[in-house]
């Protein structure tokens, strides 16, 4: 008896410590991700961001930034609701993961608005991975309310590389953000590389 009492004891103590475990795990991964796409969030982004740039620096490896918008998102909402921009966002995210590799960071930015980091990538090599990600959201429509409608969806994209040393990874953000500002200005479902 007092041996089954001890270990039922024990056993109460583990499963309470394991439960404890599972909500600190629980909470950080919240804190980290965004809830609707399951993407990083941009806080996580933007801590690692730094950390990404420094390496590139230190290894004279090139880093390319992408930040991607939907296209008339607005109107999405405005047309078919709340709930199908919401699908929207989950597909797109699903769309973006399968087009990138483990190691690039990609993440909503807010809104309807993404950014993906990618280490070792120059700008030819971002350009294309961008294209792909343009027709892979282009080429098929999106399903939303339960798969009852299709909707066409394209993005645009802006692309810059860290590439001079020493540049703050800041202004690499600008100048992605420039070029994504020239997609939508040239009509919107482009590639747009900013100049080094
Ligand atoms: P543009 O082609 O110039 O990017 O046009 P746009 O309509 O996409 O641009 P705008 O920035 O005016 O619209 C973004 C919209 O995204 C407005 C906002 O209501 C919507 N939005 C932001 N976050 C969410 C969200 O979490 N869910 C949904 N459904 N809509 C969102
Ligand atoms: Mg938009
Ligand atoms: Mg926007």
């Amino acid at each position: 008896n007092e041996l089954l009492a001890r270990a039922r004891t024990q056993i109460r103590k583990r499963r309470y410590t394991d439960h404890l475990r599972d909500n600190v795990q629980h909470s950080i991964e919240a804190a980290i991700t965004d809830a609707l796409t399951g993407l990083h969030n941009r806080r996580y982004m933007e801590t690692h961001l730094t950390t990404l740039a420094e390496q590139a620096g230190s290894r004279g490896k090139p880093l390319a930034l992408m930040v991607l918008d939907i296209d008339f998102f607005k109107s999405i909402n405005d047309t078919y609701g709340h709930d199908a921009g919401d699908d929207v966002l989950r597909e797109f995210a699903v769309r973006i993961r399968k087009c990138i590799r483990g190691i690039d960071l990609a993440c909503r930015y807010g809104g309807e608005e993404f950014v993906i980091v990618m280490p070792e990538t120059d700008l030819n090599v971002a350009g294309m991975v961008a294209e792909r990600l343009r027709r892979a959201i282009a080429a098929d429509p999106f399903t939303v309310d339960k798969g009852t409608k299709r909707i066409d969806v394209t993005i645009s994209i802006g692309i810059a590389t860290l590439d001079n040393k020493g540049e703050p990874i800041s202004d690499v953000m600008k100048r992605a953000d420039q070029a994504l500002y020239r997609a939508k200005r040239d009509g919107r479902n482009r590639v747009v590389l900013a100049a080094a």
